[in-house]
């Protein structure tokens, strides 16, 4: 039953990876994520829903258009999977439940985030409206389990507060994009997630930066936006956080 219930989890996971690829194209274009339907984006050839199968149709397909043999990015199939295995990983820790749906929505909403992030350099505002209002309909579902959610409240202005005081003292190093970003991570993390959460993003900021800069892909003046860091530290936290809080105490 446990095996059964991880496959279907994985197959909505790819499911869902399939619409945050619409989500991450469409949204900086200011296009609908829900009209027109799919298309092609070199010959604007609308897609049969056999050309829509996740992975399967890229795979089969070979990476090209059916119509125009146009290449399709590899990244659609790898963030659908992605997506696929982080939901069973989520299920595999914390099971079917609240919880569950919580960590999904909100890996979710931060994959559109740092993947619009990376290609664009911008958060967008209607992404972090999105997450705020998810995570509003979490803390209730968890008031009315009887749970304290001061904690998570805590942590959304923790989140925002360190990052809007870094941006006044170091004036623009990181953006306001950031700060929301912040802001939903700890309203989804809590007051001590969202502790190691922004510890993380320094850390892996730092390393990647390092890397990109000694490898020559970027110079020290050029921007390198902060939000992907924080995604993934987000992400880290989801299954690790605990652990790392523990350890430390
Ligand atoms: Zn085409």
């Amino acid at each position: 039953m446990y095996i059964y219930f991880g496959i279907i989890v994985f197959v909505f996971g790819i499911v869902i990876g399939s619409f945050l690829n619409v989500c991450i194209y469409r949204i900086p274009k200011q296009q609908s994520i829900a009209y027109p339907p799919s298309h092609c984006t070199s010959c604007s050839s609308k897609l049969k829903w056999y050309d829509l199968v996740p992975i399967l149709s890229y795979i089969i397909l070979k990476g090209k258009c059916r119509y125009c043999k146009h290449n399709i990015s590899i990244r659609y199939p790898i963030l659908e999977l992605i997506t696929g295995l982080l939901y069973f990983f989520i299920y595999v820790k914390f099971g079917i439940g609240i919880v569950f749906m919580k960590y999904a929505v909100f890996i979710s909403i931060m994959i559109v985030i740092g993947m619009i992030d990376f290609d664009t350099t911008d958060v967008y505002f209607k992404t972090i409206i999105v997450g705020i209002a998810a995570s509003i309909i979490f803390l209730l579902l968890h008031y009315y389990s009887g749970e304290f959610i001061i904690d998570y409240i805590y942590g959304g202005i923790f989140g925002a507060g360190i990052l809007s005081f870094i941006i006044v003292i170091t004036k623009g190093g990181m953006g306001w994009g950031d700060m929301e970003i912040c802001l939903v991570c700890g309203l989804f993390l809590g007051l001590k997630l969202t502790l190691v959460m922004l510890f993380l993003s320094f850390i892996i900021g730092a390393v990647i930066g390092i890397i990109l800069i000694l490898s020559g892909v970027k110079s020290r003046k050029d921007y390198i936006p902060f939000g992907p860091f924080v995604v993934m530290a987000s992400v880290i936290t989801v299954f690790v956080g605990q652990n790392i809080l523990n350890w430390y105490l």
